[in-house]
């Protein structure tokens, strides 16, 4: 058997502060392959008090790891620590010596901030262990409000940040079970994107101390299960500067909500978690897994790889020159980010500060390190990877290069140690990219190597195009047609799959669902509690329906079928399938807010909504023929016809090329023929009608023996609690060339039987 000899290299290093197996001793290992002198400071409380004891650490020159050998005992005894252990580090190197006369708060042995080599050492800032189990709190608190603390420049460098840093906490073994791992192949998957505090921070069902954390999360788990999603995918939940969100609400400067900026890649959050104790979130964490697990479902987090909390250039006379010295670039900054090719600044594809440098072994290390422990230790199933092409990137400074063919690149360095889930389902993660960044040749929809499944933005433009801008934007049926089938022109040619496809209408990032259909343009600056929010897309490719509520919820429905009828893994955002609205802000990232979290009293509306979306999963998850492990073909391997797919027009007659080619053409049906894939429908047929008025659609052939029963027809009459029926109450329609009229801008699903 084949067997991943990487594999065994994962944390080969065991870096980090780790007690020993008779907690004896703790183990400190860092990296940095530039220091001259490292030294662990241990502190007794985790803000707002000095360090009780510290200690020079040593390198080891083969491999860069400086280390140092702590007895807890003499901890307890010497210096009274007989709670958490918590610790930071602090690095000297050439552009700032050791001098023996340095103290805390002093600038003896500054030579510069930066130096041609792209050090920023500063003894001045306790260092963040790259590889903390847990953090003890932000960088910024209500009672450590003073963020500059953290930086270099002629007017901050010389500040200690000691008594406010976040620390790292030494953990001790837990035993929370995650529970068993879902095996199910990821193509019979229905993503639920959604934020762990939004979740149930507005759940009244929730015990109110549990709202808005990894528990209350849990208690959601049978709500998930019964609406049918079979994996929901955490908005980022590794740590982030978050504890002095709503602190000011009418400040919308500083928050973050959503959390895509990490400070460190090893610990849960502990903001979300109800326990706040040491090792409380990682329990929490776990606990919650479990519970997910025992529902059937699988739980994927959103990490953010491309960049680091650090962030970039903040400030200084030129705008260029005050960094946050925190973690990584105060340990050896060229390793763990991508610079200009003088090495003084960053490199930057996101738009939030300087990459990460994805293309060094060791920074690569630190990504697949903490990949496998979420994945091994915290019971986690599968990643979503922000802004990914940053890890596709093969140049380290002075450049940006996205070149999926480089063997030695982040993303085929995590398939070939991190192997991805196999197609039939098993152990191993599912492997997501969100396959953007900004700038350079980093759009690469379609682009991925084998093994990553990707965010499909052409499912997502196209569509919503088709529903939204007839008349400005044109999109053919053929191209509708290859995103209905599983985009195969873009997972096709390189052996991937339908199910590489993640198929999406909208996500956390822009419009919800509803709004999608409500608004024109963004509505960013509403006061509290729905905005402002800076930023956001301006070309959304939405509308609002003429302002008519019937037409606007019916393209929500159309928008869900969308995504539940097509080949490939439909992903929906939390409170998508209960019409929820933001009020038209798509870019509210900074909002911890009620407005942002889901809001869990429906109206009649929202009810019918979730209904119609838990009618409509079920009904994909009853339905093999909509979850293709392979593309739709017309023969086989063999050349056997099979005819798993066929394309209609309207009028009955085969779509050929010449209309699925026309700009003019609006209105596509396809067939599936249920017995090629085990399904219990004999047939199933759905018709789109993008047009502005409607559409008569002649009934294709629903097999011997067989009649046309409508599931559902997306349309404004079919407004309310019954939209969907439910089996065995589908209304009879005809056989072959009985006539629909399919209504503006609706869709319409049938079944055959
Ligand atoms: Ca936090």
């Amino acid at each position: 058997m084949w067997a991943n000899p990487a594999a065994a290299a994962i944390d080969a290093l065991t870096l980090g502060g780790r007690y020993d197996g008779a907690q004896a001793n703790i183990n400190f290992r860092v990296y940095s392959s530039r220091a001259t002198r490292i030294e662990v400071w241990i502190y007794k409380t985790a803000s707002g008090a000095q360090e009780k004891v510290k200690y020079v650490m040593t390198k080891d020159a083969g491999t860069n790891v400086w280390s140092k050998t702590v007895s807890v005992a003499t901890l307890q005894a010497t210096y009274g620590i007989t709670g958490p252990v918590y610790y930071g580090y602090r690095a000297w190197g050439p552009n700032w010596p050791y001098n023996s006369g340095w103290a805390k708060g002093t600038g003896t042995g500054f030579l510069s901030d930066v130096d041609g080599s792209g050090n920023r050492f500063n003894p001045n800032k306790l260092l963040l262990d790259p590889y903390a189990r847990e953090v003890s709190q932000d960088m910024v608190t209500p009672s450590c409000a003073d963020g500059t603390l953290y930086a270099s420049g002629a007017t901050h460098r010389n500040k200690d940040s000691g008594a406010c840093a976040p620390k790292g906490i030494v953990l001790a073994a837990d035993t929370q079970s995650t529970g068993t791992k879902p095996t199910r192949a990821f193509k019979d998957d229905v993503v639920y994107e959604v934020h762990v505090r939004g979740l149930t921070k507005n759940d009244s069902s929730v015990a109110s101390a549990l709202r808005g954390t990894y528990a209350g999360a849990a208690a959601k788990a049978s709500y998930l299960a019964g609406l049918g999603i079979t994996a929901v995918e955490f908005l980022p939940v590794q740590e982030t500067q978050n504890d002095t969100n709503d602190v000011d609400p009418n400040s919308d400067s500083g928050d973050n909500y959503w959390g895509y900026s990490t400070l460190a890649f090893f610990a849960p959050d502990r903001r979300y978690a109800s326990d706040k104790t040491a090792g409380g979130p990682t329990r929490e964490f776990k606990a919650m897994v479990k519970a997910f697990h025992d529902a059937g479902l699988k739980v994927y987090i959103d990490v953010v790889y491309n960049h680091t909390g650090e962030g970039g250039a903040w400030g200084g006379t030129d705008g260029l020159t005050v960094y946050n010295v925190q973690s990584f670039r105060g340990l050896d900054n060229p390793t763990y980010y991508s610079l200009t090719s003088n090495f003084q600044y960053p490199w930057d594809n996101t738009g939030v500060g300087g990459n990460y440098n994805t293309h060094n072994p060791t920074a690569q290390n630190l990504i697949v390190d903490s990949l496998a422990y979420w994945r091994n230790t915290l019971g986690v199933d599968g990643f979503r990877f922000d802004l990914a092409s940053v890890l596709g990137n093969t140049c380290e400074h002075g450049c940006f290069n996205f070149d999926k063919m480089d063997s030695g690149n982040a993303l085929n360095r995590i398939v070939n140690e991190l192997p991805p889930r196999p197609a039939g389902g098993g152990s191993g993660p599912d492997l997501i990219a969100e396959p953007w960044a900004i700038g350079g040749n980093s759009y690469q929809v379609g682009g991925f190597p084998t093994g990553w499944a990707e965010w499909n933005g052409k499912f997502r433009d196209a569509l919503r195009k088709a529903q939204n801008k007839l008349g400005v934007d044109v999109v053919t049926t053929g191209e509708l047609a290859s995103r209905f089938a599983g985009s195969s022109d873009l997972y096709g040619d390189d052996g991937r799959k339908p199910w590489h496809s993640v198929n999406f209408m909208v996500a956390h990032d822009g419009f919800t669902l509803r709004d999608l259909y409500a608004y024109n343009s963004k509505v960013n600056n509403r006061a509290w509690p729905y905005g402002p929010s800076d930023g956001g897309e301006d070309n959304n490719n939405s509308w609002d329906q003429g302002g008519d509520a019937y037409a606007q919820r019916r393209a929500v429905r159309t928008g869900l079928a969308f995504m539940m009828l097509s080949g490939g893994v439909p992903m929906i955002t939390g409170g998508d399938e209960m019409l929820r609205s933001v009020n038209g802000n798509n870019n509210p990232y900074n909002l911890d807010s009620s407005a942002n979290w889901l809001n869990w009293a429906l109206d009649t509306n929202a009810t019918n909504q979730k209904t119609f979306a838990t009618r409509l999963i079920a009904f994909r998850k009853a339905h093999p023929a909509l979850r293709p492990a392979n593309f739709y073909s017309s023969v086989d391997n063999n050349g056997n016809v099979m005819e798993q797919l066929r394309w209609f027009k309207p009028d009955g007659g085969v779509a050929d090329a010449a209309y699925f080619n026309s700009s003019s053409n609006h209105a596509i049906v396809w067939r599936l023929d249920g017995s090629e894939f085990g399904d219990s429908a004999s047939a199933l047929y759905v018709g789109y009608n993008g047009w502005s008025g409607q559409v008569n659609f002649t009934l294709p052939w629903p097999g011997a023996g067989k009649s046309w029963y409508r599931v559902t027809d997306t349309a404004t009459w079919n407004d309310g609690a019954n939209t969907f029926a439910v089996p065995g109450s589908e209304a009879f329609i005809g056989g072959e060339g009985t006539v629909y009229g399919i209504e503006a801008r609706s869709l319409l699903l049938l079944i055959a039987k």
